[in-house]
């Protein structure tokens, strides 16, 4: 009898180094490729409204590549745990393979179904695909997790190199028939009435194949510059991959040896660590979206939220260029250039004294890089409640960081041209006034500490 194996995909929507899709491959038996769309599973966050796009996108490109190859991918809708032990009765699977994620909702989805269809005889084998290191094997001397990136980076690089990434399958020999499939465009994620996403298709092609050729344009033409113009936001010098890492159409092992291969790595190499310890921080911390991760900022005094300061932040309105700038970049595209996100995120949390909660879920619905660990985990990090977060004190003045990271104005005329006229709007707040009062809130803080 034919036991066909499941390859749950999840947050690594690609064949190519897709170690969860290989020992489906060894295995021998029939695939059934799935993709569950989850939305009611508890405490499983809802994808903001850029996220969709690029996930429809990028279903769309996985499907196609599967089906060359001789599978479907069988997409289906509802909380994942019922959908996977559902199709894993109904195709009379003999096994289930996943890479695995790190989110608590998600760890707790995946433990409950490995228990639970081991029980009826199903083979269940995770692997690493998303992370260069599991979050359990980076300690301190002490057996504690790290709190401070320096030496969490460090650690990790004495840890074994990570490993060679798998070649791309020629050929995944799908069930023939019998597995039914929602249909990507009944689940509505591209938005219609209206339809805001015209920026996001000028800027991006989502999908593997995009992705690894901007990986290899990148290591040709701009790596040698990034550690020099990476901070510039005009200067078109970082990866673009975010969004990329973040859908997981290509893995961070590929990026990895890629890059090693090319040479003068190591700063850009470093950025991923910061994501490594965005998400082994979210493992210690599930929280992360929603709490402090140092508690006491669990008494600074926020004031009433003024909503009308909010919307001009959001819209690209506070009359400070660099950030309307950065603001409108984000409306637009999807993205924001990392400099500019801390400064946009900075405003919002230290001269508007808006709480840092706000920002992000603005962030989350907007990006198409969202994720759960590197959104709130930068956000804290900006905000001082973060770890290894920028001392509180130490308030980004938007005007000194345009005139350091844009000198000639080319972003800010790009993104927010209106800013520069003498009839551009006037700032929101005072920059001085507002960041006494933040550093006044802060001794609250301080006390607390
Ligand atoms: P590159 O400079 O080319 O870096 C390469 C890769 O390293 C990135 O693709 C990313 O995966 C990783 N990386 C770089 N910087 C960081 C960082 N500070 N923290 C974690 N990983 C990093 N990044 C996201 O991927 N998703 C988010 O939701 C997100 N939200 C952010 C919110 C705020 C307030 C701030 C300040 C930063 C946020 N970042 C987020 C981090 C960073 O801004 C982006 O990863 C980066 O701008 C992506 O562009 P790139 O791929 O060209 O980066």
């Amino acid at each position: 009898m034919v036991r066909p194996s499941i390859v749950w995909f999840r947050d690594d929507l690609r064949l190519a180094d897709n170690p969860a899709l290989r020992a489906a491959i060894d295995r021998g038996e029939p695939i059934v490729a799935l993709y569950v769309l989850d939305e009611e599973s508890p405490g499983v966050r809802a994808l903001g409204g850029a996220a969709r796009w690029w996930l429809h996108h990028s279903l769309a490109s996985l499907g196609d590549r599967l089906r060359e190859r001789g599978a479907t991918l069988v997409l289906r809708r509802g909380p994942a745990e019922r959908i996977v032990r559902e199709l894993a009765v109904d195709a009379s699977a003999g096994a289930v393979f996943w890479n695995r994620r790190y989110g608590g909702p998600e760890r707790e989805i995946d433990t409950v179904l490995k228990t639970g269809l081991r029980e009826e005889g199903v083979d269940v084998a995770s692997f690493t695909g998303s992370l260069l290191f599991e979050p359990w094997t980076v300690k301190t001397g002490a057996g504690t997790h790290f709190s401070v990136f320096t030496p969490f980076w460090r650690a990790c690089l004495a840890l074994p190199s990570p490993r060679a990434p798998l070649p791309e399958p020629r050929e995944v020999d799908g069930l023939r028939g019998g597995v039914a499939s929602a249909s990507l465009e009944d689940w509505e994620l591209l938005p219609r009435h209206p339809d805001w996403a015209g920026g996001l298709r000028d800027t991006w092609e989502p999908g593997e194949p995009a992705a690894r050729r901007r990986l290899r344009e990148f290591l040709e033409d701009d790596l040698a510059a990034y550690d020099r113009a990476r901070d510039e936001p005009a200067a078109g010098a970082t990866s673009l991959l975010s969004p990329r890492l973040r859908w997981g159409e290509v893995s961070p092992f590929t990026v990895w040896h890629e890059t090693v291969e090319a040479g003068h790595g190591g700063r850009f190499l470093s950025e991923l660590g910061w994501r490594e310890f965005a998400w082994h921080t979210l493992f210690h911390f599930p929280e992360l979206a929603t709490k402090n991760l140092r508690s006491e900022f669990d008494t600074f005094p926020w004031p009433r939220l003024k909503r009308a300061h909010l919307e001009a932040w959001q819209q690209g309105r506070t009359g400070v260029p660099l950030v309307d700038a950065g603001m409108n970049e984000l409306w637009a595209t999807g993205y924001m250039h990392n400099r500019v996100r801390m400064v946009a995120a900075s405003f919002l949390v230290k001269n508007l004294l808006i709480d840092w909660r706000r920002g992000e879920e603005w962030f989350w619905d907007t990006l198409v890089d969202a994720d759960e660990a590197n959104n709130p985990f930068n956000w804290q990090w900006v905000a001082g409640s973060g770890a290894d977060a920028a001392p509180y004190f130490r308030i980004f003045n938007p005007q000194v960081q345009a005139k350091k990271f844009d000198a000639d104005g080319h972003y800010v005329r790009e993104w927010a041209p209106a800013s520069l006229s003498d009839d551009g709007p006037e700032p929101l707040v005072d920059l001085g006034e507002t960041r006494a009062a933040a550093l006044a809130a802060y001794e609250h803080v301080k006390r607390a500490a």
